[in-house]
């Protein structure tokens, strides 16, 4: 079993990554796909007068704070666009792919987050109203019920809090998670860059291998968002799953490169 989360940013080629899947799912390898959504979601945000506002925490990690209406423009967009336009990519090329975010049948659960610390203009401040959360907990029966009928499951943001509630949680994270549960041989995390890169954005000076047991100090080459992928990377391998790729999903067959060795690899 593979976990391939493939990102949200421009320049992702999701007709690409479904073709590489379906012929190796074709081939009888099992496969579950997760995926974002950031980048469409900034337009449609855009579009419907409720732009995006990223925090930093003092920490330096930046995310999406999201507020009720911005969760709902999060759920069409991920929930809607992203993971139907995936799952008929699928369908197309003969793979019966079914979608489901976090909330359904509670695949993803962990703790709602309401209020976060974030620095603005040099000051730390705190703001309520946030539904944004970690996975704390994988509840893979239905996943199981799935995969042992021979379904692909395409998963996706949000997740269920333990009250029932949506709430914002990192994909990369959370593909992270859902890898240690089921026992994952490798986590792909596939964006739009050949791996993580010491001196971005040069992508000449992609590092190729970490050792499972150094992940964390390479943070201190990611900035911003491509931290949360070293720290799923840290999660997955400190959990169990023996391999996990940084990949480009650009162009190709991303998945196949992946797990042949481009990208970066941890173990
Ligand atoms: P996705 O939505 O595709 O999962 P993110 O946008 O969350 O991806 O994270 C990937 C982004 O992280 C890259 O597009 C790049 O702009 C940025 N980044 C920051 N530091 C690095 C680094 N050291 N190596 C590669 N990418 C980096």
């Amino acid at each position: 079993m593979i976990v391939v989360k493939v990102g949200g940013s421009a320049g992702i080629d999701y007709d690409a990554v479904c073709a590489d899947l379906s012929a190796r799912v074709q081939a009888g390898e099992k496969f579950i796909l997760v995926h974002g959504g950031s980048g469409e979601t900034n337009r449609v945000a855009e579009a419907l007068g409720h732009p995006p506002r990223f925090v930093t925490s003092p920490s330096g990690y930046t995310s999406r704070f999201t507020d009720r209406q911005t969760l709902e423009i999060f759920e069409m967009v991920y929930c809607g666009k992203m993971n139907k336009g995936i799952v008929e990519r699928l369908q197309r090329l003969g793979v019966n792919a079914v979608g489901l975010s976090g909330l359904d049948g509670r695949i993803f659960e962990g703790r709602h987050k309401d209020s976060v610390r974030a620095v603005e203009n040099g000051k730390v401040k705190v703001l309520r109203g946030d539904h944004t959360g970690t996975v704390e907990k994988v509840n893979t029966g239905l996943l199981e019920l799935l995969l042992n009928a021979g379904y692909l499951p395409v998963l996706t943001p949000p997740a269920a809090s333990y009250e029932g509630v949506a709430i914002n949680v990192d994909g990369d994270r959370a593909a992270a998670a859902l890898a240690v549960a089921l026992k994952a041989d490798a986590l792909l995390l596939l964006s739009n860059v050949p791996g993580l890169l010491r001196d971005y954005p040069d992508e000449a000076s992609l590092i190729r291998e970490i050792p499972a047991n150094d992940v964390e100090s390479y943070l201190e080459f990611a900035q911003d968002r491509m931290k949360k992928k070293v720290l799923g990377a840290a999660e997955a391998v400190a959990g169990g799953v023996g391999r996990v790729i940084f990949g480009d999903a650009r162009a190709g067959q991303p998945v196949s490169a992946a797990l042949a060795g481009a990208g970066t690899v941890v173990s």
